[in-house]
């Protein structure tokens, strides 16, 4: 395993990864992806990997999801750390949070419709002193940059004053995926962020909250993005197929060599174990540097 991030001072406490799915259906190749990458990248620095299904927003849930994502994550052979983490049981770790920063100052109560935002940038224009059938917005800074290092995508910036002040907690009750990621992140001690790059615009709204609840920045590593023929994200809203049960080696072995890993010949029809035990060894991130997009192997595409 060859990789910069071995120096970062954040190992000195060693590190700690974990794959974060939404439950909205089963794991497909796409998903498999992330959860492939964050697993070998923590096993290579002897890092903890941890699961949390993010079950914040049920209207977009598939109830049999959860259950079903956890059976083909170990079926695949990649067994997390702990117990799985539920963010539906976390309702008061997030107010506790969102008070805090009500505390500080950086969160406003706001009832603007989404239609009376419409387009604009919103730096603590909607404010009302409603206490009820209220949001709560993060105030995000009117202007400037906010960058960050990449360890795939190099620096990546975000004009702050295209973001505007964010939900925290909607008007109809749920928690925003953004403070929600960062209050578990920050609980579950991650130092290290192995996703998708369809990410990576919420990291600079992440970055804000880590800063605001003062605590250290992980590292991130935002992986591209698997292709369909059409040229579209493979995804559950594109109809990815479901991953099978029955033909783990290859469907691993074709993972693994589209995250530029080369499992060698012999390898390729191992058991689960083997081949992650060869693929934990070989591990190097750096052959996705600067990726965005790699198209999905024939077979898992759509017709
Ligand atoms: N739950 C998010 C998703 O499934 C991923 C969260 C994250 O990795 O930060 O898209």
């Amino acid at each position: 395993m060859t990789d910069s991030a071995s120096s970062s001072p954040l190992l000195q406490g060693g590190y700690t990864g974990r794959f974060a799915p939404s439950p909205t259906g089963p794991l497909h190749f796409g998903s498999l992806l992330a959860a492939l990458a964050s697993y070998l990248d923590a096993r290579a620095h002897d890092g903890r990997w941890l699961v949390r299904i993010e079950d914040l927003d049920p209207p977009r849930e598939d109830p049999t999801a959860a259950a079903s994502i956890l059976h083909t994550l170990e079926a695949y052979g990649l067994h997390w750390d702990g117990s799985v983490r539920y963010q539906s049981g976390r309702h008061a770790a997030y107010q506790q949070r969102l008070e805090q920063l009500i505390s500080q100052g950086l969160a406003f109560p706001c009832q603007c419709s989404r239609k009376q935002l419409a387009g604009k940038p919103h730096h603590g224009n909607c404010h009302c002193h409603a206490t009820e059938d209220i949001a709560w917005r993060f105030l995000c800074p009117a202007q400037g940059e906010y960058c960050f290092d990449d360890r795939l995508q190099g620096r990546w910036c975000e004009d702050l004053s295209r973001i505007g002040d964010f939900v925290l907690q909607r008007r109809d009750g749920p928690w925003s995926y953004q403070l929600a990621v960062v209050c578990d992140d920050i609980d579950q001690g991650m130092t290290h962020i192995v996703r998708g790059i369809d990410l990576i615009d919420s990291t600079a709204r992440q970055a804000l909250l880590y800063q605001a609840l003062e605590q250290p920045l992980p590292q991130y590593a935002h992986i591209p993005v698997a292709l369909e023929n059409n040229g579209q994200k493979l995804s559950k809203q594109n109809l990815a197929r479901p991953l099978r049960t029955d033909n783990i080696s290859a469907t691993l072995t074709a993972a693994l060599q589209w995250l530029q890993q080369s499992p060698p010949a012999g390898l390729q029809q191992a058991p689960a174990g083997e081949l992650l035990q060869w693929a934990v060894s070989h591990w190097d991130i750096r052959r996705l540097n600067g990726q965005q997009a790699l198209p999905a192997p024939v077979i898992f595409r759509r017709d």
